[in-house]
């Protein structure tokens, strides 16, 4: 299996290359050459099958020849196995005909920590052959930067630096990233807001000399690997509903398209998915884009589903390349425009491919309070934010295909937004519950990027 980049001009490269880049050299996103297919019989088969048994079938064909049959079934077990779940991603019914996904079962109580977890094993089972070390840096505004340093804490072959906007995230993701004590996490409070964190990220990528030197790793949600991990609850899910024999439809809380994209590919694969839903909250560029074509950057405004909160959407340069026939040259031109401009016009065949598989719905600050309230109300449901405006989209989109919405976090990772809807404080589940007891550590950065570059040389070398 080899990956090509989505601006056509980086190396091809293997699966255990692609996942220690990151972002291509050219600008672009890695995607697999070819996507393998999975028949309807072998969709069949996944019936009955645990967590486990149907990550590493979904997952085996796209990892090449990178890891050993029984290396990949160790990675898998060992990523999933601090879950608070045995089913990993349980199903709920909350309505007619519609389901909900619980992908906050993991150690940071949010869906990143599926893919997260896998690629901590990854990147440790392939450092640890090769004999190398490497730099992971990452920008959050929250779920990613404590899933990373939840999966990578205590690791031999890796330095993991994380930067958050200074006072920008909500009290349960600071003491997730500042409580772990091993000495290879260094959580960065930076001065500035969550575009301030990912511009420094990206300059360091960009910086070739500082990149090389300290052997930077991605593992923002642009990471092949960490879109491959998310295929897998689309195919235990629609599995538990009957697929291959009926079709299903998701509706997905997004924010960089990551965890959308990959049920993009789970239908490329042959899951039946009648429907993809883009669920926005008031930055809403997808949404804008897929119902007009004009894909324009606005600037951010915080809301209560900080983890939404993006101006550009990372990830939706592959489906791009797809909706483009794979025409990297055709999506490097549009990634210029809106370098220059702060928007594009999506051509009109592109956008029509596009719709074939997503729709798309906003949420307002109101609306999502409301599905809240009337979650815990009629449904006997505490939804997070991100996953109200999953609700309240999903709503709009109900048909005879049973529906199934991505809940993307636990809702005690929102307390505040979570109280001032529907009047009680959710409750930490009890394997974190002295989270507020641990003790902190961060370093405070207000010197921007060249101060940051050289907190990382120092602590490496150390
Ligand atoms: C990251 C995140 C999202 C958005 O996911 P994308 O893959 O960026 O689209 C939604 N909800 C929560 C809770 C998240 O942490």
């Amino acid at each position: 299996m080899r990956y090509i980049s989505t601006r056509g001009t980086a190396p091809v490269l293997s699966f255990e290359e692609a996942m220690l880049t990151g972002l291509a050299r050219d600008g672009g996103l890695y995607v697999p050459e070819e996507i393998p297919t999975i028949s309807a019989a072998d969709i069949k088969a996944l019936r009955g099958l645990s967590y486990e048994e149907v990550a590493y079938r979904i997952m085996r064909p796209f990892i090449g020849d990178t890891f050993t049959d029984a290396e990949f079934t160790d990675i898998i077990a060992r990523s999933y196995a601090g879950f608070g779940h045995d089913a990993r991603a349980p199903l709920v019914q909350i309505g007619q005909n519609h389901y909900l996904l619980e992908l906050f079962h993991g150690p940071t109580l949010a869906f990143k920590d599926f893919a997260m977890q896998l690629i901590g094993q990854l990147f440790e089972a392939a450092l640890t052959r090769s004999g190398e070390r490497v730099t992971i840096v990452g920008a959050t505004s929250g779920d990613t930067g404590s899933a990373a340093i939840e999966a990578f804490r205590g690791l031999d072959a890796v330095d993991v630096f994380i930067l958050f906007p200074k006072g920008r995230v909500s009290e349960v993701q600071r003491r997730q990233m500042t409580t772990p004590s091993e000495a290879n996490v260094h959580a960065l409070a930076v001065e500035g807001d969550f575009d301030t964190c990912q511009a420094a990220v990206k300059d360091m990528f960009n910086d070739f000399d500082f990149r090389d030197g300290v052997r930077l790793a991605g593992v923002n949600s642009i990471n092949w690997a960490r879109v491959l991990a998310q295929v897998v609850y689309y195919f235990t899910s629609a599995v538990s509903l009957g697929a291959p024999d009926r079709a299903i439809s998701f509706t997905v809380p997004t924010g960089n398209f990551g965890d959308i994209f990959a049920g993009y590919i789970a239908r490329r694969m042959g899951l039946p998915i009648e429907k993809l839903v883009v669920a926005t909250n008031q930055n809403d560029i997808l949404d804008r884009c897929l119902k007009t074509g004009v894909y324009k950057t606005e600037g951010v405004t915080p809301s209560i589903s900080p983890s939404m909160d993006i101006q550009v959407s990372s990830n939706f340069e592959r489906a791009l390349f797809d909706a483009y026939g794979r025409d990297g040259a055709a999506v490097k031109a549009q990634m210029d425009e809106l370098k220059e401009t702060g928007q594009f016009t999506v051509s009109q065949g592109a956008l029509e491919s596009l719709r074939e598989t997503f729709a798309s719905g906003r949420a307002s600050e109101e609306e999502t309070s409301a599905t809240i309230t009337r979650a815990h109300k009629t449904m006997n449901e505490i939804l997070c934010p991100h996953s109200a405006i999953g609700v309240h989209v999903a709503e709009a989109h109900l048909s005879a295909t049973p529906m199934i919405t991505l809940a993307t976090a636990h809702p005690a990772k929102f307390p505040d937004a979570v109280e001032a809807a529907m009047g009680a404080r959710p409750p930490l589940p009890s394997r974190m519950a002295d989270l507020y007891d641990r003790s902190e550590r961060m370093t405070e950065v207000a010197g921007g990027l060249p101060e940051i570059q050289s907190i990382i040389r120092d602590r490496i070398k150390a």
